[in-house]
């Protein structure tokens, strides 16, 4: 999997899509959750509309767009999706929170008479901009079934285990997966 463009500032590290679904990708944009390395990507602005980019998602135009909508929406999703993903069960306060934020984002949809689908109005404003990943959010709590729903055992990123035999355990083979390759490897050559 190829590491999408962000600036990393000091970070010694790459961002990829690897959750499977929008609102796994938009709550991954902090790497290392609750330690020392925590790093979030989509504080430089400009890294924010390259996320958005990248997940094809569109993005308000103007330079000075307010981002406190993202920080606060990627919080509320957290909540609800990091639990759901570590087996436990989200609080009932975050759900409402989700809930809340859904029915407003339903708003910025709308049927396109040429075509008869949904579409997504283009956003002015970040909050706007979140729309698309508050649905597939609330898609995936109200589906039922989580046991697809799973966290990265080494740096907690989320995913969507899509593999048909559901074994899937890192979120990227490559990093997570040979970093534990190796020192499962060394502490083997060490004993
Ligand atoms: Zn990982």
């Amino acid at each position: 999997m190829e590491p999408i463009e962000l600036d990393p500032g000091e970070y010694r590290g790459t961002y990829k899509l690897v959750g499977g679904r929008l609102c796994l990708d938009f709550v991954n944009t902090i790497s290392w959750p609750g330690t020392e390395q925590e790093h979030d990507w989509l504080t430089p602005p400009e890294n924010a509309r390259r996320w958005f980019a990248a997940a094809g998602l569109p993005f308000p135009r103007s330079k000075d767009t307010d981002l406190q909508a993202l920080y606060e929406s990627r919080r509320m999703l957290t909540s609800v999706l990091a639990p759901l993903a570590h087996t436990g069960r989200p609080k009932n306060a975050a759900v409402a929170d989700l809930s809340k934020a859904v029915a407003k984002a339903y708003e910025g949809r709308v049927i396109d008479p040429a075509t008869l689908a949904w579409i997504w109005l283009p956003p002015h404003s970040a909050t706007e901009a979140l729309n698309p990943i508050l649905l597939d959010a609330a898609e995936l709590v109200t589906a039922g079934n989580h046991d697809r729903l799973r966290f990265c055992p080494s740096c907690h990123w989320l995913f969507d285990d899509q593999t048909r035999n559901g074994h899937r355990r890192w979120c990227d083979m490559a990093d997570c997966g040979s970093r534990d390759k190796a020192r499962r490897y060394y502490h083997r050559s060490k004993s």
